[in-house]
Formats: C-alpha cells, structure tokens, sequence
C-alpha cells in the first residue's frame, strides 16, 4: 500500500494561489487528491493553478472572516463534497520592529495567522471527525530567531504552534491528526516580492550564514514536509511540529 496515494480524498489548500500553498496544491495533486485551492484576491493565479491539477476547484474566502469561511464550506461540500484534508497555509505578515508597532498591521496578522486557522478548522468540523487530518503552516519565527522586525509576526506563529498541540489534544476524542510545518526563509512573494535584486541578495546572504546547510529554502520544500504530515506514513505524530528550515544557528532560545 502506498501510504502517499490520496485517491479519493479531498484536500483543502488555504492561500494557495501562489507560494508555499500553491506548490503544497500541486504536490497534494500529483498524490491524486481532488485539491479546493483557496485564494482571497488571487483569481486569476487561483484560476492557472487549478487548469494545471486534475479534479481541482476554486474558492475564494478571506480566511480571517468567519462567514466567508462558513460560506466557502457550503460551496466546497455541494460542489466537491466532504474534505478529508486540510492544509491551513494562508498567512500574512508586516514587517516592523517593536518601536514602529502598528495594531492594525498586529490586528491583520492575528486574524489571517491564527483566526484562519480557527475559521476553518471549525468550518469543516464534522468533516474532519473519524479520520481527518489537518497541517498549519506555522514558522520557525513562531518557535524564536533573530530574524529583524519579525516579533510582532512570531507572536502569530507562536500562536499556531500552540493551537496545533492543543488541537491535537482537544479533538482526540474525534481521531483528527493535527501537525504543523515551521518553514524558514523561503523564497516567495512574500519574502522577496516587491524587492530589489540588492536587496534579496543581500538577505538571502544573512540567511545562509544562519543556516547549517547553507542554503535558502523553496516553496516545494515546504510541500515536501506537508505531504509527509498528511500521509499515512506520518500516522502515528500528532500535535507536533516539523522545522523545515535548513538548520538555523540563530535560534533564540539556544543563543546566536
Ligand atoms: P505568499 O507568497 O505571500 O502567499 C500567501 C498566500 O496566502 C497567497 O496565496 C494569498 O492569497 C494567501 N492569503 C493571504 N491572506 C489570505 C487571506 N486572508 N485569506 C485567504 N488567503 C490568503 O506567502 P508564502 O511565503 O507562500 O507563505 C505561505 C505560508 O507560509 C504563510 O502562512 C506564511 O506565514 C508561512 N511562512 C512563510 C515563510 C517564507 O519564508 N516564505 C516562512 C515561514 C512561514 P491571495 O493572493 O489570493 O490573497
């Protein structure tokens, strides 16, 4: 039996029109699942990923608002039916150091980071009882780097790490396996869209001398751990989290 085979699943993508989430759809496709790509202001990217996996739907939903949330449910179940899989990898950040914090930017990164995650796996509860899986993208942030002017994001991080072991616990009883993924500098809009080539090269070069294997992480990385996490070959971890992150030496809680 081949532990990586997904036929006949549904899997959900949170924020997959580009990044990390896009190659995360793609991966969990090519493992044969039907894949709901969801996406908030990426039609048009949504709309090419979904052309590229077989079985694949749509479904636009800003997961930091509840009845979206709830109303992309419906959609997904009339339309695809009961998803066995979720991947919560929508995320946001604002880069700021403490002194120049903004509530609103902290207020948006709180409600895409981590009401997100609570949006959905709510939404697709009953779904999930029995034999369900769920992966959170979280961040090695969210476990402590020295990363500049990611405090205030970390925070959001931290918080998914700790929803993801008390998830795992709180839903025992419904045998749903919840883990997460903390990824490390990986390149992607996020990270270097909107950048001068100076600049990426210059923080990529901070980043590899912080980093064992000295090297910058890609979104099909990232993918790789979240197919290993939604397989039947990771059956036995629940509430834990897989630091993909090429080895980072600037971890807070072990010094620089
Ligand atoms: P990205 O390139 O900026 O892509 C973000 C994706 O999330 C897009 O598809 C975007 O969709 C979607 N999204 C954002 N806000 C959303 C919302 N409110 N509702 C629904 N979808 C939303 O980011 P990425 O680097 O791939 O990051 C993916 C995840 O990995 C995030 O959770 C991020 O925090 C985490 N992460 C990234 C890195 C890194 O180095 N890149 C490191 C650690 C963790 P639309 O464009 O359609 O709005």
């Amino acid at each position: 039996m081949n532990e990586y085979d997904l036929t006949g699943k549904i899997a959900l993508v949170t924020g997959s029109s580009r990044g990390i989430g896009r190659s995360i759809a793609i991966k969990l496709g090519r493992m044969g699942a039907r894949v709901a790509v969801n996406y908030n202001r990426g039609e048009t990217e949504a709309k090419d990923l979904v052309g590229q996996i077989p079985h694949s739907m749509a479904f636009k939903a800003d997961v930091a608002d509840r009845n979206q949330v709830n109303r992309m449910a419906e959609e997904i179940h009339s339309k695809m039916g009961k998803v066995d899989i979720i991947v919560n990898n929508a995320g946001y950040w604002e880069l700021m150091d403490f002194a120049s914090y903004r509530e609103e930017a902290m207020d948006r990164m709180f409600a895409v980071n981590v009401k997100g995650v609570i949006n959905t796996v709510l939404a697709f509860l009953d779904d999930l009882k029995g034999s369900g899986v769920v992966v959170n993208i979280a961040s090695n942030a969210g476990i402590g780097t020295a990363a500049p002017n990611t405090t205030l994001y970390s925070l959001t991080k931290a918080a998914v790490i700790m929803l993801t072991k008390r998830l795992a616990f709180d839903l025992r009883e419904h045998h749903i396996r919840i883990n997460a993924v903390a990824p490390g500098w990986v390149e992607t809009d996020m990270t270097i869209g909107h950048r001068s080539s100076t600049e990426i090269a210059d923080l990529e070069q901070y980043f590899r001398n912080r980093t064992t294997l000295n090297t910058i992480g890609q979104p099909d990385d990232i993918a790789s751990v979240a197919a290993f996490l939604v397989s039947g070959e990771s059956r036995y971890i629940n509430g834990q989290v897989i630091v993909a992150d090429g080895g980072r030496i600037d971890n807070r809680t072990h010094g620089i």
